[in-house]
């Protein structure tokens, strides 16, 4: 008798110590706030891609509708994209039926491994060549900030619905007015995602806050979407980066503010002759306090201004 009851309380050990396992393994949910009805973000660190954040440093949206779900970008890694899958299982059972990328950059794509099949990947008509173009760099460039593992999961899967212009989506009394922006912005394929039942809108990385605003299309491009972006019929805006929600248009005035220094400072240095190398470390610090990741982000920035307007 006390052996088998040693034995069955092994063997008890041993389902307790597998299923303590198996919980560890399942992801656990990212943490989301809810903005509207319905309406649910995530909101990820502001900084740069490293092994322990996993990528988790853009905000990722989740849009329930009557008969189905949306969700928008899907982070840096298949484990952000595993722990938003289970946020979403947190807050309703319907289907996920698209899974929308704001446009190509590793933090907001990454994860859409972690989708299975069945969804349908929307995205810019523009995002499928910039991913054929730039994904195995990107694979390789982020094997360091990311680790070797991390990036063995990782899928470059291209949209399969694509946006020209505008497409509405319909989730079931939820519909979602998508936008394919042109010319080159923040990217050359920024897409938009207005929720027009609640005035929710998903902006990916068209709209800063906080976190330094990144020129990798066109600063004078995405001073001229800005104007249009503006108009868009919405109340508040989930920002790509940035832990806010913050009131519709009032939300662009940083960022425009910014990136009209970042042209004017261009400019004038263009015509006063002074040469890319001088000119960098002088362009938009008056922004300089005003934002996170200042240092990491704005030579770079100064410098796609400098070359781009050069040639104006
Ligand atoms: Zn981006």
């Amino acid at each position: 008798m006390r052996v088998m009851n040693a034995l069955a309380g092994a063997v008890l050990a041993l389902v307790l110590g597998a299923s303590v396992a198996l919980a560890g393994e399942r992801p656990r949910p990212l943490p989301i706030e809810t903005v509207a009805p319905g309406d649910y973000a995530h909101f990820g660190e502001i900084s740069l891609t490293t092994p322990t954040n996993q990528g988790d440093i853009a905000n990722l949206g989740i849009i329930v509708g009557r008969d189905a779900v949306a969700v928008v970008d899907t982070g840096g890694s298949v484990e952000v994209g595993q722990r938003l899958l289970a946020a979403v299982h947190s807050v309703t059972d319907k289907p996920i039926r698209y899974v929308i990328n704001t446009h190509e950059h590793p933090d907001h794509v990454f994860g859409n491994a972690a989708f299975g099949p069945s969804v349908t990947f929307v995205g810019h008509h523009n995002l499928p060549a910039e991913l054929a173009k730039r994904g195995s760099y990107y694979l390789g460039s982020f094997r360091e900030a990311l680790g070797a593992a991390a990036i063995a999961e990782v899928r470059i899967i291209p949209p399969n619905l694509l946006v020209d212009g505008e497409t509405t989506l319909d989730l079931g009394d939820r519909r979602l007015r998508l936008t394919a922006w042109s010319p080159a912005a923040h990217t050359n394929c920024d897409l938009t995602v207005l929720d027009e039942t609640t005035g929710v809108l998903f902006a990916g990385d068209l709209v800063f806050l906080q976190h330094i605003p990144v020129v990798d299309g066109s600063v004078t491009g995405w001073l001229s979407v800005l104007q249009r972006l503006a108009k868009l019929p919405a109340r508040i805006v989930v920002p790509g980066h940035g832990r806010l929600v913050a009131p519709w248009p009032q939300a662009l005035d940083d960022e425009r503010r910014y990136l009209t220094a970042l042209a004017a400072d261009a400019r004038r240095l263009i015509a006063a002759g002074v040469p890319l190398a001088r000119a960098v470390p002088e362009i938009a610090q008056s922004e300089r306090g005003r934002w996170a990741l200042f240092d990491d982000y704005n030579p770079r920035n100064a410098t796609t201004a400098f070359s781009e307007l050069e040639w104006e």
